[in-house]
């Protein structure tokens, strides 16, 4: 008989109807949380009479990375959203390293995960925030259904070898690389601070995604879900903070869209790809996001001050993507010679200006003169769009 012990993730789902019936306290879990978490605390004063070296301290803050980055990275952009493929060894190397931050194994964690993305703010949604701050954190853990999830495992689990496997040996494997070698190789110290300290922070880390990450106001692409964006907690969770955008397009390998939103997850990603572990990576089209985003906020019900908020903050962005595209546009075209693009009736003769001249590049095989051509043909596409959309925005806040 196969025994799994669950934890921090559950096989089951909330019933709609919580107020009938009380789930069974998840022991394991309770047990689990309460032994890492004593242990951590009890390190400061190991630490205090027997000391701390180097090693644990490198060792541990390098653990935190590399585990913290196998549950973003692995557990929930690769398996859980699918926003890119990885190569099996990769999937493998991050998938372990996820295990070794106890959250449950990959499966269990996507079962959970789809069911939040799906449910949001319901009671179908296993860390439903309009529970509670506390409950969205930690508390959903402690009460626990014990339903056979094996039965709802979509194919897209089931035929990944990895993610079974993994499932199948989580506990031993994730004992071995989060106890037992930081044991074998630091001693108590490392155990304490490499396993415990290093487990509790990054529980917390995570868990503030479905608690922190769920509280606030700044929600420009989807105002009707809790998800917020968080800077502070995208600094702190390895680029899991940009919360609102990553509801919105969840198969979007990024959770901080602009270039230099702070996201080591999808830095990670990209340079997985860049060395061939990673393919296949994708990104929302910005013209996508941007309708959207105008469109959630144009359709926003809710409190007036709220709704001005979004229809202000919407507007100031575009404001810049436009100045941005104007500069990137005027610099292109000045060796274009064609005319320093600002009206509408500017951006339309340039465009004619350009497919006029594109033949004579061809011809001459001038391929830097093909490439800022298209370059500047999507600049133009852009620039209009933003426009077109700044004239909505316009019009909804001078209602
Ligand atoms: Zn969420
Ligand atoms: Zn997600």
């Amino acid at each position: 008989m196969e025994m799994t012990v669950h934890l921090c993730h559950s096989r089951g789902r909330m019933a709609p109807d919580t107020s009938t019936r009380k789930p069974p306290i998840n022991w394991p879990t309770v047990l689990f949380i309460a032994a890492t978490t004593l242990a951590a605390l009890l390190w400061p004063l190991y630490a205090w009479f027997a000391g701390v070296t180097t090693g644990q301290i490198v060792f541990a803050i390098a653990y935190y990375l590399a585990t913290g980055l196998g549950i973003t990275v692995g557990y929930h952009r690769l398996i859980a959203h699918q926003t890119f493929k990885a190569h099996p060894v990769a999937e493998a190397v991050l998938v372990v390293l996820g295990g070794a931050a106890w959250q449950g194994s990959a499966l269990e964690w996507t079962l959970d995960h789809i069911q939040h993305h799906l449910h949001v703010d319901t009671d179908a949604d296993p860390y439903n925030r309009r529970r509670g701050f506390w409950y969205a954190h930690i508390g959903w853990l402690i009460r626990r259904e014990t339903l056979d999830h094996r039965r709802r495992i979509p194919p897209f689990l089931r035929n990944d070898r990895v993610v079974m496997l993994q499932h199948r040996y989580y506990v031993p494997l994730s004992v071995v690389t989060s106890l037992l070698i930081p044991f074998l190789l630091e001693g108590w110290g490392g155990l304490l601070l490499v396993g415990a300290v290093r487990i509790v922070a990054l529980h917390h880390t995570t868990w503030f995604i479905n608690s922190w990450a769920h509280t606030g106001t700044k929600r420009p692409y989807n105002p009707e879900v809790s998800a917020a964006d968080n800077w502070l907690l995208a600094l702190v969770a390895f680029g899991e903070g940009w919360h609102n955008y990553h509801h919105a397009f969840p198969s979007d390998y990024r959770n901080g869209v602009g270039a230099l939103a702070w996201d080591p997850s999808k830095w990670l990603i990209w340079s997985l790809s860049k060395i061939g572990a990673a393919h296949d990576l994708k990104r929302m089209n910005p013209a996508v996001v941007w309708q959207r985003r105008v469109e959630a906020t144009l359709a926003y019900r809710g409190p007036q001050r709220t709704r001005e908020n979004l229809v202000d903050a919407t507007r100031r962005a575009l404001e810049k993507l436009a100045r941005r595209s104007e500069a990137r546009l005027a610099a292109l075209s000045a060796a274009t010679a064609g005319p320093r693009a600002a009206g509408a009736a500017d951006l339309a003769e340039l465009r004619r200006r350009i497919s006029e001249r594109a033949d004579e590049w061809r011809r001459s095989r001038d391929r830097r003169a093909l490439a800022r051509a298209r370059r500047i043909e999507d600049l133009i596409e852009q620039l209009t769009l933003y426009r077109d959309l700044l004239t909505r925005i316009s019009s909804a806040s001078a209602c």
